[in-house]
């Protein structure tokens, strides 16, 4: 009797074994691990009691009663999924109410809701560039604008960190292209730094480009208020649009887009990745509502936030831990724009300078650099054996030999908190 030929889903299954055996050798392998929360910053991660430094939960307002009580009442009032998409039969006058909130509460003109960060970033840039035109990215951006440019079509100019001079000579090409943005970061999410938000929408204007900040670890968290980065720089009303997240400093789930009424309305006749995704369900829009409206009411939530996220800056430089990771504009300047590709490859050799970039607020995530992958992970396992967990960062979410520990703090951390993991941190190091 004939053996019979493996079947097609046989076959995929053995070259998957393959690549994820490559991925054990090289020690990339990447562990889900549960988290459970305990109140405040309490965790248990993989049943083990810890203090939490991981968490983009900024104001702590994901576990704070009246979000939660918001969100049952939604959901016992209009269920659990809003079961649509926003033009079909997805939108209501929650959904409405919280987009006015959010363009008030920050300052804009207009605001839209996207069901995810990564589809906001998806959908503002490819509505706004196509071939023919010209996108200048900075090479720390998340992954999702990397994605989206590359959906965009758009010829794709990717700059070095921060870097001034490469950006204005990348941005010498803008008059032949129709249009042109910038895309940059207000917070850098892996870095936590800042991009130079004014002399960046100086050298955009001078050449009438767009500026596009992804401020999903600033709007909520930095800046007057927690107004964001772009507030912070004093250019809140000189970027054509800022992208918030309302899964970290707002508690709940999604995106937001901040920008013009016109904008606001051509995102919503032609973005893909809004027309096309189910509306975020009920007890999300109001958990975002009332997270508005705590902010509002404990605007301590924002200081604490703040002083906690410069205290631990200071007590880890006092510890002796060095603090920079990202790269930075070079001495002399490296003016060259790069293409996708070599960009790519200039962030796996690892390339970069050591030079951080002021930015003008104190960001909520302080990377630790490190270096080696396995002594990242080591410092994170010992962090947590201590009760502190502390994420370990590796390749190639960060570029090549710059792994990090990369901690977070929220309003909920008390100071003997911030400097009790600054310490550990020190001696975990040493
Ligand atoms: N932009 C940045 C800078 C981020 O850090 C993230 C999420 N980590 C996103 C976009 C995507 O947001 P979401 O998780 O809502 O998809």
């Amino acid at each position: 009797m004939a053996v019979p030929e493996p079947g097609a889903a046989a076959c995929l299954d053995e070259d998957l074994a393959g690549a994820l055996l490559q991925i054990e050798h090289a020690g990339r392998r990447r562990q889900l691990r549960c988290v459970e929360h305990d109140g405040g910053c309490r965790v248990r991660v993989d049943g083990r009691p810890a203090l939490s430094f991981a968490s983009c939960d900024y104001l702590g307002l994901a576990r704070h009663p009246r979000l939660a009580a918001a969100a049952a009442r939604a959901a016992l009032a209009a269920g659990t999924s809003s079961g649509s998409a926003r033009l079909l039969a997805g939108h209501d006058g929650e959904l409405a109410a919280l987009e006015q909130e959010l363009a008030a509460d920050f300052d804009a003109p207009a605001a839209l809701v996207f069901s995810s960060g990564y589809l906001a970033n998806l959908g503002v840039v490819t509505a706004l560039a196509a071939p023919g035109d010209l996108i200048v990215s900075d090479r720390l951006g998340h992954a999702s604008t990397v994605d989206a440019c590359r959906l965009s079509g758009a010829t794709v100019a990717v700059v070095p960190h921060n870097d001034l001079p490469a950006l204005e000579q990348a941005l010498a090409a803008a008059p032949r292209h129709r249009r042109t943005l910038v895309l940059v970061e207000g917070v850098y999410s892996m870095d936590g730094d800042g991009a130079p938000l004014a002399a960046i929408v100086a050298r955009a204007e001078a050449v009438g480009a767009l500026v596009v900040v992804d401020d999903a670890h600033g709007l909520g968290a930095v800046g007057p208020g927690g107004r964001g980065a772009a507030a912070a720089a004093g250019v809140g009303a000189r970027v054509a649009v800022q992208i918030g997240n309302l899964g970290k400093a707002l508690g709940s789930f999604g995106a937001f887009v901040l920008a013009s009424a016109a904008l606001r309305e051509l995102l919503v006749q032609t973005s893909r990745p809004f027309v096309f995704t189910c509306a975020p369900p009920p007890p999300v829009v109001a958990a975002a509502r009332e997270a508005l409206a705590v902010r509002r009411d404990e605007p301590q939530r924002t200081e604490r936030l703040q002083q906690n996220a410069a205290r631990l800056r200071t007590a880890l430089r006092g510890a002796g831990v060095s603090l920079h990771t990202g790269e930075a504009p070079a001495a002399g300047a490296r003016p060259q724009a790069l293409s996708l590709e070599s960009a790519a490859a200039a962030v796996r050799s690892g390339a970069s300078d050591p030079a951080p970039w002021p930015a003008a607020f104190a960001s909520p995530i302080v990377p630790v650099p490190v270096g080696d992958d396995r002594r990242a992970l080591e410092a994170s396992a010992r962090l947590l054996e201590r009760g502190l967990f502390v994420p370990a960062v590796r390749p190639p979410t960060v570029p090549e030999g710059s792994a990090r520990l990369r901690l977070t703090v929220t309003a909920e951390h008390s100071a003997a908190e911030v400097d009790a993991v600054a310490a550990a941190v020190a001696e975990v190091l040493r």
